[in-house]
């Protein structure tokens, strides 16, 4: 594959490249262009000029641009999905859900964007403006870069792209390293749907040369990212130096708590789906399993009856529900952080292995609040660690013991429960009778303390994206 930049195919200035490479079954996609600082400067200089014009041009020609391009991704909607399947090892099943979410979030943002008005300021509260008329309109911020993680390739790429678009921004798209070709794919479609070559552009290579230059140049506006949180607060560090608006999608170790008023067939079966959606890999996944003493012998037993049945392997596969991690290292790193709580003291009740990229799903009994998993330690796949308490406030403690803020699911049948545990819990999102591994691209969908800054969806990203300027008509009404 190549870059695309001012409407162009274009190699990496430094010539060199690198492999990508099915994680599954290890066979070479394609080789990606390895760009570094002068070549993200060079599409900011392209992207500077093109996103004068771009906003200038009517939001209804965007919008109907952009609804081009969601009928060129349902014209080419198998052969993404392949792509999808075989760059990061998703089961194909979520990887058409993840592509028909693409397309739903752009038209969502596309319909919202005709519909946001600025705002009227009342005059007569001082009276030295009494006469006066203030209004404002919202005007698009400038240039953006999109960094996206490998979890969610096309749906992320979607929350980011689409708002800032449709709004009159610029965007420089830098994939995940691990999967970079969907992006490139839905790149060329925005340019065949007549989104201008310097518009939507895609620069690939490593984060940390991006991260760098990002640190340097006054070339960019704007940064929203979704990643790590380690990653993030460099981000916000480096976008310090030209005071860039940067939004921050971060990591979680979201709880998942289940009281011994629930219907167990939703809490065992909300618990599976949830964790082994996209094997583990997903940011507001229920990760920390906080289970009602009374319940919890029964519960395990069934989760882990429910995970036996659960098809692991090839992801090309329709009935696969757990496929291969996105490579090697994550799932070493994933055995590593088991036998790390193992050696605290946890017991592996299944699983606990791995063979290659596939790590087994994995119930970890006897976890007490004082370990690392119980606390900070996300774990980024198929694994199930499971915390006993007594009462509603111990429930409650346990799921609050951790930097991290994004999302939580409470189990429940007793709705003054639910909502008083909705209440006291940190998270961006409370889910009732679901894991937490949830989202609606209307939903304020976001994180609190270390899981970041900002919020997505259509009711608050086209805000984020654009700037309020006022206008005033001085003595108009006197
Ligand atoms: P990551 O290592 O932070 O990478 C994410 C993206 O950042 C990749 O494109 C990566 O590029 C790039 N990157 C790496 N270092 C960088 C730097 N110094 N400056 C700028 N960009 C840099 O995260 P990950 O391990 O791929 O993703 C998993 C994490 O994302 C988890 O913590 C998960 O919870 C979080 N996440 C959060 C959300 C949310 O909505 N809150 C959603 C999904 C995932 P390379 O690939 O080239 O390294």
């Amino acid at each position: 594959m190549k870059m695309l930049i001012g409407g162009k195919h274009v190699d990496a200035k430094g010539g060199t490249t690198f492999e990508n490479r099915n994680p599954f079954d290890g066979t070479l996609i394609c080789t990606v262009p390895n760009g570094t600082g002068e070549d993200f400067e060079a599409a900011a200089v392209i992207a500077k000029e093109a996103q004068k014009e771009w906003a200038k041009t009517p939001i209804y020609i965007r919008a109907r641009i952009l609804m081009n391009f969601v009928g060129l991704v349902r014209r080419d909607f198998d052969k993404i999905v392949d792509v999808v399947v075989a760059e990061g090892g998703k089961a194909i099943t979520e990887a058409r859900a993840e592509l028909d979410t693409l397309c739903v979030v752009f038209e969502s943002f596309v319909q919202a964007a005709s519909q946001m008005l600025g705002n009227s300021v009342p005059v007569d509260s001082e009276a030295r403006t009494v006469g006066d008329m203030i209004f404002t309109i919202r005007e698009p911020i400038g240039t953006f870069v999109t960094i996206t993680p490998f979890n969610f390739p096309v749906e992320l790429y979607a929350h980011k792209v689409a708002p800032a678009l449709v709004t009159g921004n610029a965007v420089i798209i830098k994939p995940a390293s691990d999967t970079p070709l969907s992006a490139y794919m839905l790149t060329e479609l925005l340019w065949e749907a007549g989104v201008p070559g310097g518009v939507a552009q895609l620069v690939t290579g490593s984060g940390s040369a991006i991260g760098k230059w990002l640190g340097e140049t006054s070339l960019v506006d704007g940064v929203t990212f979704t990643g790590s949180t380690e990653v993030g607060k460099k981000l916000m560090l480096g976008g310090a130096a030209h005071l860039q608006h940067v939004f921050l999608e971060l990591g979680g170790n979201d709880p998942y708590v289940v009281f011994d008023s629930a219907d167990m067939d939703v809490a065992v079966s909300q618990a599976i789906g949830g964790r082994t959606w996209n094997a583990g890999q997903t940011c507001c996944a229920n990760k920390r399993f906080i289970i009602q003493n009374t319940i919890k012998e029964e519960f395990t037993a069934r989760l882990v009856e429910g995970l036996k049945a659960c098809k692991v392997g090839n992801p090309a596969e329709d009935d696969t529900v757990v496929g291969p991690l996105v490579s090697e290292k994550n799932a070493q790193r994933v055995i590593d952080q088991i036998n790390a709580t193992v050696a605290e003291g946890a017991k592996v009740l299944l699983g606990g292995k791995r063979c290659g990229t596939v790590v087994e799903p994995t119930v970890l009994a006897d976890v007490t609040p004082d370990m690392a998993v119980a606390k900070d330690m996300e774990i980024f796949g198929p694994v199930f660690p499971i915390i006993g308490f007594d009462t509603f406030d111990e429930a409650v403690a346990i799921a609050n013991q951790t930097s991290y803020g994004l999302a939580s699911g409470v189990i429940t049948n007793d709705i003054n429960t639910a909502m008083k545990f909705a209440k006291a819990v940190e998270a961006g999102t409370c889910v009732v009778n679901s894991s937490g591994n949830y989202r609606s691209v209307h939903q304020p969908f976001g994180g609190i303390k270390a899981t970041g800054i900002g919020r997505e969806g259509t009711s608050q990203t086209l805000y984020e994206m654009t700037q309020e300027k006022s206008i005033v008509l001085k003595n108009v009404l006197a």
